[in-house]
């Protein structure tokens, strides 16, 4: 029989599983608390649980976390991880450290099957999904290993990590049933104790699965949005064809009744004579301010694009990033600009690809897929951040 990884189990499953030994269930608790608050996998040393009971975990259980492949710190302080999660498969992780607070931005999938045309993880195609341990054992690893180094805590109290953010390789939503579990470890107080506004979920659009995160368990929500116009977004995120923007912007609308926060978080690749036109900046705000059907409370977060061979793409100069960015606030809209870290050590948005043994074969055929986009001709002031409309029907 194989032991169980207790890293698998939120509190609710410890206790089941405690039960299942013929414990009481509060025996849980305690041992969830030297997991995970602790950072402890060897039983023996749980003190304060009976001896008996540290005797049978010992033969049926383990606390079983990845073997760290790589560690990389970047001359900003950000580290990325490289986890060996077996069959020659490895996944990133990545811990960007500020002023006011330490994001750790976490994988949920061996490689990613959604294809979006701007992003290393795509390209690599899909392995498989991470378990809840594998989920979990990212923040266990880097909250425990960041406090055996001695790294102060921001905003977090006794904990290093304050935010976690489901934005590593990986669709979150397409590996729903290890998600949620994975998600309430990170909340519970006996766990790691974030509050719901500090763990976002981020989303290319599975428009059914935000309904269902709004039920289960309402944490911030980002959707990458990356277009204005079916037409475009369709070319950038494959996922579009299926659930156009209004069942999308829909379906965030209803997550609004539930979540942390006021407003959804999009994300928006800047790319070079792609998307990033003050016509297609002006569209957004007619998509998310004017239009009755689609209309939103959101933020704007414009995220550099940070090129990797093969991508065919560009990232957006500097000044149009700013000028699109002043086009939305002028309306109102809350944007800003991510500040790119770790690019010294790829460790930036969309530049996550670890280690995947594809199963789609998504690397053939988004290789097939010579030039996915067109990219709009540009006239002269338009690298002044002045792109013509032109073109813009087939404009992520
Ligand atoms: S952007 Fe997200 S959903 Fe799209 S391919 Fe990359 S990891 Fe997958």
């Amino acid at each position: 029989m194989t032991a169980a990884n207790l890293l698998d189990f939120d509190l609710d499953g410890l206790g089941a599983y405690c039960e299942q030994l013929g414990e009481k269930r509060f025996r849980a608790t305690q041992l969830f608390q030297w997991i995970h608050q602790r950072g402890v996998t060897d039983f023996a040393a749980m003190h304060d649980l009976a001896k008996s009971l540290r005797g049978k975990l010992a033969e049926v259980a383990t606390v079983q976390p990845m073997e760290v492949v790589s560690e990389q710190v970047s001359a900003d302080g950000t580290i990325k991880w490289l986890f060996d999660v077996g069959g020659g498969n490895a996944i990133e992780t990545v811990f960007i450290p500020e002023d006011d607070r330490a994001t750790l931005c976490v994988s949920s999938q061996a490689g990613c099957a959604m294809g979006c045309s701007f992003c290393s993880t795509g390209r690599q195609g899909f392995s498989r999904n991470l378990s809840t341990g594998e989920i979990v054992g990212q923040l266990w690893h880097a909250e425990h290993a960041l406090r055996r180094r001695g790294v102060a805590s921001s905003s977090a109290g006794e904990r290093v990590i304050s935010n976690v953010v489901m934005m590593g390789m990986g669709e979150p939503l397409q590996n729903y049933s290890a998600l949620l579990p994975a998600l309430r470890v990170m909340l519970d107080d006996h766990g790691y104790g974030l509050s719901r506004r500090r763990v976002t979920v981020s989303t290319s659009g599975m428009v059914r699965m935000i309904e269902r995160l709004r039920e289960d368990c309402p944490v911030a929500l980002a959707v990458s949005l990356h277009a204005p116009t079916d037409a475009l977004r369709d070319e950038l995120v494959p996922l579009n064809r299926k659930h156009p923007l209004d069942q999308l912007l829909r379906a965030c609308r209803r997550y609004l009744e539930r979540a942390p926060r006021d407003f959804i978080t999009f994300e928006y690749c800047m790319l070079d004579a792609v998307n990033d036109s003050l016509d297609h900046a002006r569209q957004l705000v007619a998509l998310v301010r004017d239009e009755p059907a689609t209309r939103i409370a959101c933020k704007f977060n414009l995220i550099p694009f940070n090129p990797f061979p093969q991508s065919g793409l560009s990232g957006s100069p500097r000044e149009r990033v700013l000028a699109f960015a002043d086009v939305l606030r002028e309306a109102g809209i809350v944007t800003t600009v991510r500040k790119t870290r770790g690019d010294d050590i790829a460790a930036a948005c969309g530049q996550l690809a670890g280690e995947v043994q594809d199963r789609t074969r998504a690397r053939d055929r988004l290789a097939r897929r010579s030039m996915p986009i067109q990219i709009l001709p540009l006239v002269a002031g338009a690298r002044a951040g002045t792109a013509a409309s032109a073109g813009q029907e087939k404009t992520t």
